[in-house]
Formats: structure tokens, C-alpha cells, sequence
């Protein structure tokens, strides 16, 4: 059987063939990367797109799956791309948009690439999956692998997932073990684990899973009427998703269906900002965070497996990279539940305190189309929502106090 892709090591150039389960380079240790046939890469390849639902499947033919009855899937994609006038007339942008990534059927945009990868995971024949996760993904691992019937193991560091993405875990029956470290502590064990036994690893390392999230792109570009923004801003943390929303519209480049390329944006919290420091600063050599901390637990990484991949996107595109607090996060966090009815985690509201930031600082231009991915749901982690508002006030069961409450 031939196959329309291969695997390729984004350091030496070594190719792979497809379904040899392999997560670095055996030659240099670099990460992998898909590519697809060039006799693809042609304006026909989305002949048949538009027939389809916009969902993740429906760019089939830019995904490394051969077998699609193999497909797990929960409906995921298709994700709504909101205007967002309130805000944009607020920070003075005419052509805001917002990718709520939340409506995912898990409730964040890793659903995008645990559709691929649990399907890759079936068609390798391997029956255990795992991961290391800050939260969102073992939520989404552990669905998929329900849906899919393999047993799933996912490691998470210890009292630093937010309630909501525990919970999913637990009650789709994954083996969750807590590790007295942080995510890349985390993840060089599983890692290891995986090296060692049958089982297949499920983290952003996996350039399968990649694969599905930069379907990202596909919809913005489907979305926008075949056109993509001028600029798409997106919260980083271990560094796949920026990444694999870049490889999306290079696709989408290469193929001939569109002629400029959007500048990736990559915001980082300041207290896990390796990315961010490395290329605001200009420094030679990548300097991970050992402790890192903030209250965007999605994003709280200080070794982000995919620097290279995601520095080398923001750079090729003309983008930057910026830094927030934690205190602009959760006002960001507010403001856009406010303006536009919609609720997102920390973590994603680093994106929308990037874009203040950088419209503060005149980086956005006020005529210039922007997106922002929302990645993840509010109300995975409502607790520090809760922790900065008064409590509502509690009257009588009767008009009259209720009455009162507004007169006062
Ligand atoms: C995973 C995640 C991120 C970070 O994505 P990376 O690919 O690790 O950079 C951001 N926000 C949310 C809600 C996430 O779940
Ligand atoms: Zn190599």
C-alpha cells in the first residue's frame, strides 16, 4: 500500500516510514513531523472539503490516517469563530475575532488532536495510551480512549489541575496518577514509560496529534470565506498547538489556496515564559524555567517540547511573542466574559491580554483582522473565578427586600 505521507525529522531531515512508532529522531533526538506527498499539495485537495461538515474529518486528505472506519470521533471541530465587536470597539479594532476552542466536545482544542492520535493508536493495533498532562490532556485522552476501548493512564502534577479537567479524567475511567512534580517532570517519565512498554504516548511530542489541531487553521481559513487573518494570537505552553496551527496554513500555502500567510503570535505567562523571554530577549541559547508558575495551569511549562517547532513559526511568520501576569489574565478572563458572553479558562485569556497588550502598545494595526484562539472552557477551573468576587447577596423570599436591593 502506498502512503500519502511520511514522517521527517525536523533536525537532521531523516525520513520515517509511516506507522513505525517512533517519537524523536533516531539519529539526531530531534522531533518528528508529517509531511504529505507532493503531488498533494494542489488547489484540487479541497475539491471535496466543502461537501463535508466542518469538523476535524473533513480535511481527510490532510491527515495521516489511511484507514478512516477506524475513525474515533466525538464530533469534534467546528468550532464557532465569533466577531467580537463590543471588545474590538473597546481596544479600537474594527476586525476582532475570537475561535472558541471550548465547544469542543471535551471542552478544549486537544479533542482536535486525540481524534487522530487515538485513531493512530487503533490502527497501530497498540491497546494502552498515556500521557502527562496539565489537565486538558488527559480529559480529552481519557474520552477518546473510552470511546475507543483502550485502557488509558495519564500522569498529572500533583494538586495543579484544575478541578473540572480531574474530574473528566476520573469519570471516563482513566488510571490517574498524581506525580509530586510538575508537567516536565511529568512528562519525562511517561515518556520514558512509553519508550519502555507497549503504550502509546498521546503528548504534543506525538506529530500525529499535531496533525488533527492544526485543523485549526483549515476552519479559520473555511470560516473566513477562504481567506486567513492578518494576525492569529495564541496562548502557549508545552508549544504543539502554535506550532501545528502554523503547519495548517503552510498547508493551505503550499497547496495554492491562499497567498499570504498569517503572523503567529505566541503569548506566555510570565511566570513559564521560555518562548516568550527567548525571543523578546534575542538570546542565544534557550533557557527553560525550572519553577514555573502561574495561575494559567494550562500554560504553566517551563520546558516546552515543541520550542523549536514554535520558534521557528513565529519567526517565519513575522509574528512575536509576548508575556502576561497572572492579574492581566484574569482581568482579560472577565472583560471578554463580559463584552461577549463567552467563558474561557486563564489560559485562554492569555490571548486576549496579549492582544490588549499588544494593541496598547500600537503592535496591531486598527484595520488588520486578528484571531485569537480561546482554547479551553471556564468552567474547567470555576474556583479562581470565584476566589475574586464578593459572594451574591442573599435576600428574603419577598418583593420587597428584593425591591430594596435595587434601591440601594
Ligand atoms: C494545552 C493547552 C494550552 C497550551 O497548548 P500547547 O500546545 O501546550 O502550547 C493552552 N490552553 C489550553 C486551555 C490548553 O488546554
Ligand atoms: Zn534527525
Amino acid at each position: 500500500m502506498a502512503w500519502h505521507y511520511r514522517l521527517k525529522c525536523i533536525g537532521c531531515g531523516a525520513e520515517f516510514p509511516p506507522n513505525t512508532i517512533i517519537y524523536k529522531c533516531s539519529s539526531c533526538g530531534e522531533l518528528l513531523s508529517v509531511e504529505y506527498n507532493n503531488d498533494l499539495m494542489s488547489p484540487e485537495i479541497s475539491l471535496r472539503w466543502a461537501s463535508r461538515p466542518l469538523t476535524v474529518w473533513r480535511y481527510i486528505e490532510l491527515l495521516p490516517i489511511s484507514d478512516s472506519s477506524k475513525m474515533v470521533s466525538l464530533g469534534e471541530g467546528g468550532t464557532s469563530l465569533n466577531r467580537c465587536v463590543r471588545l474590538g470597539c473597546e481596544l479600537n479594532l474594527k476586525n476582532l475575532y475570537v475561535k472558541n476552542e471550548g465547544e469542543n466536545p471535551t471542552g478544549s482544542f486537544k479533542d482536535r488532536g486525540m481524534t487522530v492520535g487515538v485513531t493512530k493508536a487503533l490502527e497501530l493495533d497498540m491497546k494502552r495510551v498515556a500521557c502527562a498532562s496539565t489537565g486538558n490532556t488527559s480529559a480529552s485522552l481519557a474520552a477518546y480512549a473510552a470511546k475507543a476501548g483502550l485502557e488509558c493512564i495519564v500522569l498529572i502534577p500533583s494538586g495543579k489541575v484544575a478541578f473540572g479537567k480531574l474530574v473528566q479524567a476520573i469519570i471516563h475511567g482513566a488510571r490517574v496518577i498524581q506525580v509530586k512534580g510538575n508537567f516536565d517532570e511529568a512528562l519525562r517519565i511517561v515518556e520514558e514509560l512509553c519508550l519502555t512498554q507497549p503504550i502509546y504516548l498521546l503528548n504534543s511530542i506525538n506529530p500525529y496529534r499535531l496533525e488533527g489541531q492544526k485543523t485549526i487553521a483549515f476552519e479559520i481559513w473555511d470560516q473566513m470565506g477562504h481567506k486567513v487573518p492578518d494576525k492569529v494570537i495564541v496562548p502557549v505552553g508545552n508549544a504543539g498547538n502554535i506550532s501545528a496551527i502554523w503547519k495548517g496554513f503552510k498547508e493551505l500555502y503550499m497547496a495554492g489556496l491562499i497567498e499570504k500567510l498569517p503572523e503567529m503570535i505566541g503569548i506566555q505567562s510570565e511566570g513559564a515564559a521560555p518562548i516568550a523571554n527567548f525571543i523578546k530577549g534575542g538570546l542565544k541559547e534557550m533557557r527553560f524555567v525550572e519553577r514555573p508558575e502561574t495561575i494559567a495551569t494550562a500554560i504553566r511549562i517551563g520546558s516546552p517540547v515543541n520550542w523549536k517547532k514554535a520558534v521557528k513559526a513565529i519567526k517565519e511568520s513575522g509574528g512575536l511573542a509576548e508575556t502576561v501576569s497572572d492579574e492581566e489574565i484574569l482581568s482579560a478572563q472577565a472583560l471578554l466574559a463580559r463584552r461577549e458572553g463567552i467563558f474561557v479558562e486563564p489560559a485562554s485569556a492569555a490571548a486576549i491580554a496579549g492582544l490588549i497588550k499588544l494593541a496598547d502598545m500600537k503592535l496591531i494595526d486598527r484595520d488588520e483582522t486578528v484571531v485569537c484562539i480561546l482554547t479551553g472552557h471556564g468552567l474547567k477551573d470555576p474556583d479562581i473565578v470565584l476566589r475574586q468576587f464578593p459572594k451574591p447577596v442573599e435576600i428574603e423570599a419577598d418583593l420587597e427586600a428584593l425591591i430594596k436591593i435595587f434601591a440601594s
